[in-house]
């Protein structure tokens, strides 16, 4: 919590101040060359390249992360392309599990390939066919950890091994369990992304990414980053470091309340299944006790019946309301299928497991018995 935000040496001020400009004067031309060289160590210049407010945020998620160093972006999207492209050159393949975010699956399935750069997707449940797919010129090892919608895990320590084996990167999505659940650095990846819309500001008032990496690889992607131009200005780096405060708070409460909300959705007769790694009959639920330091405020659960059934389940929530994203402080609903997940084909929705009558739950911060009543009664109108 305290991490980067020490007494401000001339106020007092316990807070960071907003450093909202957009450019840095000098007073003495001589140190423009190394305000240049050493952005943000020897002074700042510009503020897409650096911004105190920004850097302030960069320092705490990279100690919270165990990294070297963070970049902070204005999405998680920004951060996951630069970063992917900060590693990309002619001739290098990039090998991924299938289940990823819609927007990531996009990139990774479409865009890289039109571009030229080859790409292999491969079924997440099947890590001999990720050993299989990890090549002599693969670069990058791209996964999620739980994914997202269908909570699998991937065992990131073994993965991990299997790229630096073969001289590639680990670069794992960890915006799904948030830093205070999963520190994938600690298990061997090299890079980690977050959509900072999430967990880590949790309060669904703004859209942020962020890389955590080595000084290395983090400096690295800094440096695309300033030509790329994602940069994450300082107002939303401001609300971000409020919100960070008391993001083991949040996610403690989060991860309680989604494992009352799984094991009372488990015995309903009204739900087909539960994905929670937390439940002692997730398949992965040993690796997730290994990997995860809590198991998380995301689940989701199929609902018996029709995808009108789910519909009218979503429809129904009183506290909990029916939109896209996660992490917040409310809790929230979706179908993927319709809304996260419609960059997918419905075969590929379907060999990941995602059926249309498939709900994914975001778990907030209300109280607990509140939302298993909410739950209950918008089950009995399916
Ligand atoms: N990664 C995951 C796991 C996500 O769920 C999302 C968004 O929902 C993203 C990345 C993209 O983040 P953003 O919407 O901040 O660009």
């Amino acid at each position: 919590m305290h991490e980067a935000e020490p007494l401000d040496a001339q106020t007092g001020s316990i807070t960071t101040p907003i450093y909202e400009t957009s450019t840095f004067g000098f007073t003495r031309a001589d140190r423009v060359p190394e305000a240049v060289a050493h952005s943000a160590e020897k002074g700042y210049v510009y503020s897409r390249w650096d911004n105190p407010t920004v850097v302030t945020l960069e320092k705490k998620l990279a100690a919270m992360e165990h990294g070297g160093d963070c970049a902070a972006f204005s999405s998680g999207m920004a951060a996951i392309s630069t970063s992917i492209f900060s590693f990309l050159k002619k001739g290098v393949r990039v090998a991924a599990i299938r289940d990823l975010y819609g927007g990531t699956f996009a990139l990774l399935r479409d865009i890289l390939p039109d571009m030229g750069f080859s790409t292999d997707l491969v079924d997440t449940e099947d890590l001999g066919a990720l050993e299989r797919s990890v090549r002599r010129n693969t670069r990058i090892v791209y996964i999620e950890s739980p994914t997202n919608p269908t909570m699998k895990l991937v065992d990131i320590a073994r993965v991990a091994r299997l790229a630096h084996s073969n001289g590639a990167l680990l670069m794992v999505d960890n915006t799904f369990a948030s830093p205070i659940n999963q520190n994938p650095i600690d298990l061997g990846a090299d890079v980690v992304l977050h959509s900072m819309t999430k967990y880590i500001n949790g309060h669904a008032d703004l859209i942020a990414g962020a890389t955590v990496g080595s000084r290395e690889h983090a400096g690295k992607i800094k440096m695309i980053r300033r030509d790329f131009g994602g940069t994450l200005d300082a107002l939303p780096a401001w609300l971000i470091l409020r919100g960070m405060k008391t993001m083991a708070v949040r996610v403690r409460q989060q991860n309680a309340s989604a494992m009352v909300l799984a094991e009372f959705l488990s015995t309903h007769r009204k739900v087909e299944v539960v994905h929670y790694p937390g439940l002692k009959s997730h398949p992965q639920h040993q690796l997730a006790r290994k990997q995860m330091k809590g198991f998380g405020g995301m689940l989701s659960f199929v609902v018996r019946g029709t995808t009108k059934a789910a519909m009218r389940f979503t429809e129904s929530l009183k506290v909990a309301s029916l939109a896209a994203s996660l992490g917040g402080v409310e809790t929230l609903v979706s179908q993927p299928y319709n809304m996260t997940h419609t960059q997918m084909t419905a075969k590929e929705r379907a060999e990941t497991g995602l059926p249309e009558t498939l709900v994914r739950v975001s778990v907030g911060i209300e109280d607990t018995d509140d939302l298993v009543a909410d739950f209950r009664q918008a089950l009995a109108a399916v």
